[in-house]
């Protein structure tokens, strides 16, 4: 019987120490999303740089980036420039996904219910008209919602997805020049981490996705895009982040999944925003 207990406990501690190992987090693998655009210039396009800086560069090629899009967006997704780079983005393997179907930035929280169902609808039949596919996934502008705001999202098909870091790279306060983007990413990662370690970040397909948030109509972020990759793998190695063999997406599918895996459906979940965001926000 001795035998068989201290087998019994062997058996017990090796479980137990399995089960140690697999509660360390999955790896974290970096999720690109970009706001506002596509932007309209006919030449030094800067969404057309992102596109080609994502699909070549020395850190990871094919990259697949989630595209919150503006489609009536009068200096960009409304026009004709704007269309086709919507559909080369989707022809691209990214995940075309809806920003606003207004003419300006129009927060969806201070719009009559039936102003922002109608301009979902739009968006939906827009991005429908420019790709063939309905788009699952919905970013609020200023990442202003409220329960009403998120009924309208669902009805139309789309989850919410908020970020994790941000560049804070927006252009709607002229911040346009982030001398400080390193340090910017290091502090989001940092508190992004707790929440890792915690076990308390959502996994897909093994890995956890980290949402990132940039503005593709930003021409400093466009021009220093692979720059800010380079911050990302730079400040996870030096905040002790274990990367995903591939530290960014490369598949639409999984992509897709791991973005709707991260999205908020629970209006009273406090949402975690970028400070200057949090700000404005409350
Ligand atoms: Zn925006």
């Amino acid at each position: 019987m001795p035998v068989l207990r201290s087998h019994l406990l062997a058996v017990s501690l090796s479980l137990l120490l399995n089960a140690a190992a697999a509660a360390e987090p999955a790896p974290v693998r970096f999720l690109l999303t970009f706001d506002d655009g596509p932007a309209a210039a006919a030449s030094g396009n800067p969404t057309v740089h992102i596109l080609e800086t994502l699909a070549h560069n020395p850190l990871q090629d094919n990259i697949k980036a989630v595209f919150f899009t503006q489609t009536r967006a009068w200096h960009g997704g409304g026009t004709d420039v704007g269309r086709a780079l919507i559909k080369r983005e989707y022809d691209e393997g990214h995940v075309v996904a809806l920003h606003s179907a207004t003419t300006f930035h129009s927060n969806h929280r201070l719009m009559s219910r039936q102003a922002l169902d109608e301009s979902m609808q739009n968006g939906v039949d827009d991005l429908v008209s420019v790709t063939g596919a309905a788009p699952k996934l919905v970013r609020p502008p200023f990442w202003a919602y409220d329960a009403g705001t998120l009924e309208s999202y669902h009805q139309h098909g789309m989850q919410m997805l908020l970020t994790d870091l941000s560049a804070n790279d927006g252009k709607i306060y002229g911040v346009n020049f982030s001398w400080h983007k390193r340090s910017n990413m290091l502090t989001h990662l940092a508190e992004t981490r707790k929440r890792w370690a915690a076990g308390a970040m959502p996994v897909s397909d093994g890995v956890t996705p980290v949402v990132v948030t940039f503005h593709d109509v930003n021409t400093y972020t466009s021009r220093h895009i692979q720059e800010y990759m380079e911050i990302l793998l730079d400040v996870a190695h030096e905040l002790d982040v274990p990367l995903a063999a591939k530290p960014f997406y490369d598949d639409h599918d999984e992509l897709e999944r791991a973005a709707l895996a991260a999205s908020v459906s629970d209006p009273n979940t406090k949402p975690r925003l970028p400070g200057l965001w949090n700000w404005l926000w409350n």
